[in-house]
């Protein structure tokens, strides 16, 4: 790599990407003469922390991110940050926040303005052709599913072992979901026995909070269901387990520090006298290596499932279609209807 960092070059760089609170710190140029790398960081003044919004304290930096950008003078592109990270000591248990930059997703491997390109790309055209136009690696594509057994092995068969394939963390988290419900429906229906109808009642208002499906919760949330915890400490510890698990999933490590961090988790579970998470630890043992690919990137497939439910919605609202044009008319009134034809309106 051969490096050009004069600072009128890095300004005037900085100058050309306007991406805001960003500034370019290095330009990298690979030997082969084919890629251009743009090191930047952040020029926030402070993090502030993603819970109470009050600035951290430094707390190192986390996993480099790449993104690939818009080509420059025709060479493939990319840019390259090291987020800062923040630790907050007025929040309860200190939680530490990752600064994120609004030119990305972080689950992304591309930065806004090329998805936006790709997107450009595709029309009148197929994924394979913008591919191959635009070099992006067809191995880099992976395979995002559910837990069903009979997807994951036609993406086995299909992928042929030179793509990893993912299980979606928000099925994972489905499944480890359904187990405290189905341990918060015993215990409640053991609580209504012991209990008195007012005594019961009382607890409603917790009952009501879990049925939220939150992670975690607010110092106020935590005071409400405290009380059915007190009743109820088996539930207390596998809300913990819980927690904890969707913490995994929330950090930035690699898929090795996560398998060994969720094998740390299944046996503190075991050791724990709760039984719900049984039959969730034994898919968790058999997808091991397909649920921790999911760190190599950190992609899910939200996207998919939520396009998916508005094509559901939209068939329930228009009780059929008779033709497929007017379910494409239908789906770009409804997807992009806003942008395409009426710019400006805020869509809501
Ligand atoms: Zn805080």
């Amino acid at each position: 790599m051969v490096n050009n960092d004069s600072p009128a070059i890095l300004n005037f760089v900085t100058s050309l990407l306007n991406f805001p609170d960003t500034a370019v710190i290095e330009i990298l140029h690979s030997s082969d003469g084919r890629e251009i790398t743009l090191v930047v960081k952040s020029t926030h003044e402070t993090l502030p922390c993603r819970i109470c919004n009050k600035p951290t304290h430094g707390h190192g930096l986390g996993r480099t991110l790449r993104f690939r950008h818009l080509s420059l003078l025709g060479k493939e592109t990319y840019i390259e940050i090291t987020p800062r990270r923040g630790i907050c000591t007025d929040c309860d248990d200190h939680p530490t926040t990752t600064e994120r930059m609004g030119w990305y997703e972080r689950s992304s491997k591309m930065t806004k303005p090329y998805e936006q390109h790709l997107l450009f790309e595709l029309v009148n055209s197929t994924v394979a052709d913008v591919s191959r136009k635009e070099g992006t690696d067809y191995h880099a594509v992976e395979a995002l599913c559910d837990l069903y057994e009979g997807y994951m092995n036609a993406c086995k068969e299909v992928f042929d072992n030179k793509v990893p394939v993912v299980a979606d963390r928000f099925h994972v988290r489905k499944l480890y979901r359904k187990s405290l419900v189905t341990l918060r429906k015993s215990e409640l229906t053991r609580l209504k026995k012991q209990l008195t109808t007012d005594e019961y009642a009382e607890l409603k208002p917790a009952i009501a909070l879990l049925k939220k499906h939150k992670d975690y919760f607010t110092e106020e949330e935590k005071s409400i269901v405290e009380k059915l915890f007190s009743l109820s400490p088996k539930l207390k510890s596998a809300y913990q387990f819980s927690r904890e698990l969707s913490g995994i999933f929330d950090s930035h490590i690699t898929p090795t520090e996560a398998k060994e961090k969720i094998t740390h988790w299944i046996s503190a579970v075991t050791r724990s006298s709760l039984k719900c998470f049984n039959h969730f630890i034994q898919t968790l043992i058999k997808y091991q290596t397909q649920i921790t690919n999911y760190f190599i990137h950190c992609n899910n497939s939200g996207f998919v499932e939520g396009f998916n439910n508005k094509v559901k919605v939209l068939k329930r609202r228009c009780y059929g279609l008779a033709s497929a044009t007017r379910l494409f008319q239908r789906l770009i009134v409804d997807t992009v209807g806003v942008i395409r034809f009426a710019p400006g309106v805020a869509a809501f």
